[in-house]
């Protein structure tokens, strides 16, 4: 029953017999792509075909049930739901931590963030954690000649050290690790500071009122608030600069369209991290009362809409053809709990029923599979094979991904958990899966092998203890059982000790790829 594990994996450098494939559709389609060529002259980099532009939408805190093509009949999401139609929806994809910051620090490194102390939740103080110069998403796509763009959260600290100093240049930060654009949330939604950076700079900072940030004061304290929201961390200063809370999916996505309009003429990759649907929720107008499920639900459809202007300008510029767009999000769904430190925008009883996280238990941060199971869809005509997906994958399979799309070999110290789905995305990965195990991340370790799952015992940083996880952990059986209902470890230890000793083997190795 082990076979699987065993068996080798996609060679995540290998260019795939599905990369042979794509250049054969790229000849099938090469009367297309010469006309296209030359109808853009001042295209000087003819593009390739099998080359295309890479847009990435993370959305915050959506779980596994929140959007049409997932099952949620109280929310409409007709932009997403044919995006799905048109391209590939997984029924197995994964956020590579239950939670914001070390899911995005994955994300760009294709390095499991529990690897690396310091990638937990971070304030808004914090310096940058991904060393510049490293190979990230954007770094590598540069090389392929990329121009590449961050619209949105960040979230991954910002300056060398901290506390960030917000009223200067500010760096390092997503320039400094292979953005050559950049507009930013800085931190979250509900964090201080509550203003916009372009490149390096606060966006309509006022010299005469600097920018104090206070971590000392909690969310729900009254000097925590900010445009009437209580906030994590007081803002002192900076008052020219605050944005707008209700135009926060207005301005994210008017920035990202704008990319794509600037760049339309050169591959470009445009990270846009959408706030929607994270607290404080606080949906523009027009999208207040739409749903059936409560400003919850209204906030996932005003994320609909920002994904739909991204296909529209797409359609309108032709470049739809020539585009890989994915669509997932950075952890599990959550409902709010009723307390004074929360916006209460999301609770059962908004839900009305609506299930958030669909069949799966737990909830954003928890090792369960509503922590990191999320919706993942993906659209690029002509190479994404159109249907559904069972295939385990993960955001933190980017890199290597980007990399087999772009034809570059990834170095071996890059990446170390980063493993090529393209063949999963063009429907190439029957005969052998592109991944044999995933680690879930969350207050406990997970491992994924198949539909297999091994919950470790304890916090994640003491699961290294190998022989308390054998005696403690949780095995569950996701393909008769995806509701993680019945822990089968007692009647089967043997398999609780393979999955435990080979988890211990990819903490200790410090990679999991080839
Ligand atoms: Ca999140």
């Amino acid at each position: 029953m082990f076979a699987t594990m065993i068996r080798r994996p996609h060679n995540s450098l290998r260019p795939p017999r599905s990369m042979r494939r794509a250049a054969m559709a790229a000849i099938v389609v090469g009367c297309g792509l010469v006309s296209w060529a030359l109808a853009a002259p001042n295209n000087e980099t003819a593009r390739d075909v099998g080359r295309p532009n890479l847009v990435f939408i993370l959305a915050d805190d959506i779980g596994y049930g929140d959007f049409g093509c997932y099952g949620a009949t109280k929310i409409k999401t007709p932009n997403i739901d044919r995006l799905a139609a048109e391209g590939r929806r997984f029924t197995d994809a994964h956020s590579p931590s239950a939670v914001c910051t070390p899911t995005r620090y994955a994300l760009m490194t294709g390095e499991y963030a529990w690897r690396k102390p310091g990638t937990g939740i971070l304030p808004g103080t914090a310096a940058l954690i991904i060393e510049p110069g490293r190979l990230t998403v954007p770094a590598l796509l540069k090389r392929a000649g990329y121009t590449t763009g961050v619209v949105g959260k960040w979230h991954l600290g910002l300056g060398a050290a901290s506390p960030t100093d917000y009223n200067g240049v500010i760096q390092p930060g997503p320039r400094e690790v292979g953005f050559d654009y950049v507009w930013l949330l800085p931190a979250t939604g509900d964090r201080t500071p509550c203003v916009w950076i372009e490149n390096h700079r606060v966006v309509g900072l006022d010299p005469a009122d600097p920018i104090r940030l206070d971590y000392s004061i909690e969310r729900g304290h009254p000097l925590s608030y900010v445009n009437g929201i209580p906030r994590i961390g007081r803002q002192i200063g900076g008052k020219a600069a605050l944005w707008k809370d209700d135009e926060i999916a207005d301005v994210l996505t008017s920035k990202a369209v704008a990319f794509i309009e600037k760049h339309k003429d050169r591959p470009f990759f445009l990270y846009f991290a959408t706030h929607d649907i994270h607290v404080p929720r606080v949906p523009h107008a027009r999208f207040r009362g739409t749903s059936r499920a409560g400003v919850r639900g209204d906030v996932v459809q005003e994320l609909d809409w920002s994904v739909g202007e991204v296909l529209k300008v797409l359609d309108r510029l032709g470049l739809a053809d020539h585009t890989l767009v994915m669509v997932t999000s950075d952890n599990g769904g959550v409902l709010d709990t009723n307390g004074p430190d929360h916006v209460n925008s999301g609770t059962v009883e908004t839900n009305n029923g609506h299930l958030h996280n669909g069949p799966l238990r737990g909830n954003k941060g928890s090792p369960y599979e509503g922590g990191t199971r999320v919706p993942f869809v993906a659209r690029w005509p002509g190479h994404v094979k159109p249907g559904t997906s069972a295939a385990l994958i993960c955001h933190v399979d980017l890199l290597a991904t980007a990399a087999a799309i772009t034809g570059q070999t990834l170095p071996h110290d890059a990446g170390p958990d980063s493993f090529n789905i393209l063949p999963a995305l063009l429907g190439d990965d029957r005969d052998r899966p592109c991944r044999e195990h995933l680690v879930e991340h969350a207050n406990r370790l997970a491992l994924r092998v198949g539909t297999w799952k091994y919950i470790a015992p304890g916090p994640a940083r003491k699961a290294k203890r190998a022989k308390r996880s054998v005696e403690n952990g949780e095995l569950y059986d996701l393909a008769n059982d995806l509701g993680e209902t019945t822990n089968l470890a007692a009647q089967q230890p043997e398999r609780v000790e393979q999955m435990a000793a080979l988890l211990q083997r990819i903490r200790a190795g410090g990679r999991s790829r080839p």
